[in-house]
């Protein structure tokens, strides 16, 4: 069905993404012919803003397996392949699309911790990304997710559903004048502080090493250590990258300095919390709940219906246990405007480095 989807005849000026078809209607690849993308981990929901962006200089080829070394020649004869977060571009793999004469990846997500960029450097493969697409659908959801698990409308939605209006047990506690840590104030961390201090009149501190000016300037929100987040904040929600520096920043040494309570939020990469630590963090009540919307070894699991099989890694299925823990399948991107946005800057990148113009979006080697 993706790819009955793939061939739907596109109205133009039905477009969203007008402008931008028409850049794209001056690139074609090399040899005259439309540029080709493969796309990997295709799902249903983006394919129709992707879709929308198209003309006949470009052809899409969508596949829902994940990009690995077996699934590359798939993508041959394509000018570009096209991955999200889960597909995984290790040194095995960036060596097969080197093989297969592919000389650019497209990530149409932010994060690109699922790509060897040394690797891919040395290959010559061009890697870009889609740094932001929308902040505010990452922000809004980390701020839903604190509500259910402090309001606990996980518990209520099920226990109304079965006539037990009860309110036993679903006691929660204001946002207004708690402490907040945001860990990570970018493009994401920035709206939720401001959410949460100018709309819900919490006290918002925050930790990154690098200050974000704008933050900076804002009466309702104080810049405190590493430190003193964790021993202050009763909500810590986590908006940084995943870097060898920021990994399992959360373990059991950060988890004993936190407050007694806490609460903990991560809609930004899975492996920035230990998750065997956060497990025992709420057995022993210091966390009293969680919101997780990534999982470190997610890549199994997300994006995929597993309905019919039995969990394997026993953490999650631990994490899947807990009712004070509300687990969402990498879920906080999704919104309209963020696809939309997605799709118009992957095209754009594409377009962009087959014809050899600047794109702002390429990502450079670690050093
Ligand atoms: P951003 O680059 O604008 O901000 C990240 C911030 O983290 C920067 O200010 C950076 O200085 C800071 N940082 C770096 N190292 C740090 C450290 N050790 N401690 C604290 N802060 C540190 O990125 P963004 O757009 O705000 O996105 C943040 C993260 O959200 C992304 O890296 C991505 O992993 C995640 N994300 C998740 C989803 C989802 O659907 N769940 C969607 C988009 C992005």
């Amino acid at each position: 069905s993706l790819s009955r989807i793939s061939r739907l005849p596109i109205s133009s000026t039905q477009s969203p993404c007008l402008h931008f078809a028409r850049a794209l209607s001056r690139s074609t690849a090399p040899s005259g012919r439309p540029t080709k993308i493969t796309f990997f981990s295709s799902k249903e929901y983006e394919i129709d803003s992707f879709n929308r962006c198209k003309n006949d200089k470009v052809e899409f080829d969508y596949h829902e397996t994940k990009l690995q070394p077996s699934t590359v020649a798939l993508a041959k004869g394509s000018d570009a392949i096209c991955l999200v977060v889960n597909d995984k571009a290790d040194a095995e793999t960036l060596k097969k699309v080197k093989e297969a004469g592919i000389k650019l990846l497209a990530l149409r997500c932010a994060g690109a911790d699922n790509v060897d960029l040394k690797k891919a450097h040395e290959l010559g493969i061009t890697v870009v990304s889609v740094p932001q697409y929308s902040p505010d659908a990452v922000a809004e959801f980390a701020v839903g997710m604190m509500l259910t698990v402090i309001r606990k409308f996980h518990k209520s939605y099920n226990r109304v559903r079965e006539n037990n209006f009860s309110l036993e047990g679903l006691l929660g506690f204001n946002i207004k004048e708690r402490t907040i840590g945001v860990i990570g104030t970018g493009a994401i961390g920035l709206r939720v502080a401001r959410i949460l201090s100018h709309g819900f009149g919490a006290k918002v501190i925050g930790y990154d090493p690098f200050i974000n000016e704008e933050l900076k300037n804002d009466p309702k929100f104080t810049y405190v250590s590493f430190d003193d987040l964790l021993a202050q904040a009763d909500i810590i929600t986590l908006h940084s990258p995943l870097l060898p520096s920021t990994k399992h920043l959360i373990n059991g040494e950060t988890i004993a300095k936190m407050k007694e309570g806490v609460v903990l939020i991560n809609t930004s990469r899975g492996g920035l919390v230990d998750s065997k630590a956060l497990v025992e963090g709420l057995k022993s009540k210091k966390l009293s709940a969680a919101g997780l919307d990534v999982y470190e070894k997610e890549a199994r699991y997300f994006f995929q219906d597993k309905s019919q099989s039995v969990i394997q890694d026993d953490v999650l299925a631990r994490l899947l246990g807990f009712n004070n823990v509300f687990i969402s399948g990498h879920q906080a991107f999704l919104t309209k405007e963020a696809l939309t946005s997605i799709a118009k800057t992957t095209l754009d990148n594409v377009n962009a480095v087959v014809n050899g113009e600047d794109c702002p979006n390429v990502l450079k080697a670690p050093k």
